[in-house]
């Protein structure tokens, strides 16, 4: 358990992935992937069957199913993106004590998804937050290009300005993370809405065993947490 965060000392921007890492998935992601399905489905003319392996097999090859209906079939995606994430947002749990953790980071704080600008704008003021954010970052800013793939960073980057030297990352997939690490980012895996069973919840540790991984400084099962301790120890009477 780390009581400090060495490689926070520098940093000025906060920079979140959103599904799975601010919220659990689980709470919307079949609804997305059936609707995903339902308009991959009408827009080829197949059933939903054939329509849900093309939706996997562009997940895989393009790293995103709209990625693949851009490049395969010269889809426009503006219709695609606002169908998919059209979802009720009810079932979806706010957590306070992460919203008042955002709030007491000193800096910028932006959230950086694959999904659509509205979905973060929707999902951002259903947990309390959006008035917390210096902006949101969706696939139609990177011009469509998903994370892992470096050109999303640079275009997020190049947006608001952000110095990867000076930021640190948070996001659910240690894929996602790499191309952050590399680019200077300090990088935190979250697995608050994965945490394995029985697995205690811990604010923060270094990685170790199956997620060990150099691209990785921090990993959390617990970010309302880590935020709160980060924040403290960020204060200017701290040690940054
Ligand atoms: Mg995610």
């Amino acid at each position: 358990m780390a009581d400090t965060y060495p490689e926070l000392a520098h940093v000025t921007d906060w920079v979140f992935d959103l599904d799975n890492t601010l919220y659990p998935a689980r709470t919307v992601f079949p609804e997305i992937d059936r609707r995903m399905t339902q308009f991959v489905a009408g827009y080829l003319g197949i059933d939903e069957e054939a329509a849900l392996a093309i939706q996997k097999d562009y997940y895989a090859r393009h790293g995103t199913t709209l990625k693949g209906m851009m490049d395969a079939h010269g889809m426009a995606p503006g219709g695609f993106l606002f169908h998919v994430h059209e979802v009720d947002l009810s079932g979806v749990p706010r957590c306070d004590l992460l919203a008042g953790s955002i709030a007491r980071l000193e800096g910028r704080k932006y959230i950086y998804t694959n999904g659509s600008k509205r979905h973060a704008d929707r999902m951002a003021t259903h947990l309390g937050i959006d008035h917390l954010l210096d902006g949101l970052t969706g696939i139609e800013d990177t011009r469509y290009h998903p994370k892992p793939d470096l050109r999303s960073y640079m275009a997020f980057c190049d947006t608001h300005g952000v110095d990867p030297d000076r930021a640190v990352f948070f996001d659910d997939m240690s894929r996602n993370l790499r191309p952050a690490h590399e680019l200077g980012f300090t990088t935190v895996l979250v697995r608050s809405h994965d945490r394995p069973p029985g697995e205690p919840e811990r604010a923060c540790h270094r990685p170790d065993g199956g997620e060990a991984a150099p691209h990785v400084h921090y990993v959390t099962t617990d970010l309302a947490a880590f935020l709160e301790r980060a924040a403290a120890w960020k204060k200017p009477n701290g040690k940054e």
